[in-house]
């Protein structure tokens, strides 16, 4: 699809960021072209219409960039996975372990009901510990997951594999 190098060319990779040997894949300049941001939601928003997906989970902060337009566009809900103490009413949660140490994402209880049809969506997926979260979360609330979504995939962390075989769409991968 020729929309996806204009996507590609987009995102800024910026050296050492957040730390020494990290090559950061900026998705903040691809919202600066509109035209990016349009094709690149355009993109999900194709391949997810008329799949009986009545959920976009969005994964902080990112996921809460592009899953909300996609989910308006497909006429889903919007659910946003959260990091600890930020959701004010009831929560489920979920660690999980980060290169040094362990994070942890949260969902408001009754945000999805048993049975529902649900979308990841998160920017980029490196070791797939976060889109595992994502996933526990919403299995254990008892929807199906459906598949994950990002636009890139960093194939060298293997984050593919951690999954435990659920589907995963990638825009793009970056080395
Ligand atoms: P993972 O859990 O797969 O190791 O890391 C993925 C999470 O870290 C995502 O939520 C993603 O936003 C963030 N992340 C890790 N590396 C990068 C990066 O190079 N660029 C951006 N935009 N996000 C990153």
């Amino acid at each position: 699809d020729p929309r996806i190098q204009l996507i590609a060319s987009s995102i800024r990779v910026v050296p050492d960021f957040p730390k020494k040997g990290i090559m950061f894949q900026d998705i903040t300049t691809l919202l600066l072209d509109p035209k990016a941001f349009k094709d690149t939601v355009d993109l999900f928003v194709e391949r997810y219409t008329g799949n009986g997906i009545s959920v976009v989970a969005g994964v902080e902060a990112r996921g809460f960039i592009f899953g909300p337009p996609i989910a308006l566009a497909i006429g889903a809900k919007f659910i946003p996975l959260r990091k600890p103490r930020k959701l004010p009413g009831e929560v489920i949660s979920e660690n999980y372990v980060l290169e040094y140490g362990t994070d942890c994402l949260q969902m408001h209880v009754g945000a999805v009901q048993p049975g529902e049809r649900a979308l990841v969506v998160d920017d980029l997926v490196a070791t797939g510990g976060t889109l595992c979260a994502a996933i526990s979360l919403l299995e254990r609330a008892g929807a199906e997951v459906v598949e994950c979504a990002c636009v890139i995939e960093l194939p060298e962390l293997k984050g593919r594999e951690k999954l435990n075989g659920k589907p995963l769409y990638i825009l793009m991968e970056s080395h």
